[in-house]
């Protein structure tokens, strides 16, 4: 016991004492095993010895002015590699294991932020319907097949042989999703409402077709 101590203490003082040839020893294992290097750096900068030298670090106005640096720095390699990186990043993300920690983790802050994640969930969903919309005015169609109008406000999507009411009750209120994810399938087309209705109360066939 106490030889291992004493031992212990003179290659202590023998690290100290050739703190160069240490670094050299050190440089070389490092060139020799990338991976064990890496992963030993890993399991350190987990340490809280680690973390709180790096918080020390960026608290610093070196670590500060590096910090500003590093974020340009990202900034202008996305720029650089948008396609590439959002590419990446959305197969990393459809990766099961990462989607289920997705869903794990936006659960638990969901019950702690219950009114923001709403907030969220709405936003979400009102800016897929717009897409939705969006696209499908752009598959059927800007304008009015019968009078031409083509306010957006003012138009919407025709069941060309009938059957609108009971197909809008079984799909709920949803047209625009229900289209996007049926491809935009057929029988559909771009009417205003005045000429929706119109055709709706004239038995098929919107009034100003009858002139
Ligand atoms: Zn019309
Ligand atoms: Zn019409």
């Amino acid at each position: 016991m106490e030889e291992t101590k004493a031992r212990n203490e003179y290659h202590k003082e023998w690290r100290i004492n050739n703190k160069d040839k240490v670094d050299a020893i050190k440089k070389r294992f490092k060139e020799n095993n990338p991976d064990k290097e890496k992963e030993y750096q890993r399991k350190y900068n987990k340490t809280e010895k680690a973390k709180e030298k790096m918080k020390r670090y960026y608290e610093s106005e070196k670590g500060k002015a590096n910090l500003e640096k590093k974020k340009l720095k990202r900034k202008e390699n996305y720029q650089k590699n948008k396609d590439e990186i959002n590419r990446k990043r959305r197969e990393y993300c459809k990766r099961p294991e990462i989607r289920k920690k997705k869903s794990d983790d936006w659960k638990k802050w969901r019950e702690n932020n219950l009114e923001r994640a709403k907030e969220i969930t709405n936003n979400a969903k009102k800016r897929y319907e717009a897409k939705c919309k969006k696209l499908t005015f752009e598959h059927y169609g800007k304008k009015c097949a019968c009078c031409g109008e083509s306010i957006q406000e003012f138009l919407t999507i025709d069941h060309i042989n009938g059957g609108g009411t009971k197909h809008r009750k079984k799909i709920g209120r949803k047209i625009y999703v229900w289209l996007f994810k049926n491809n935009f399938p057929e029988g559909f087309q771009t009417l205003c409402f005045n000429c929706n209705w119109g055709k709706h109360i004239n038995g098929g066939i919107c009034p100003h077709k009858q002139k």
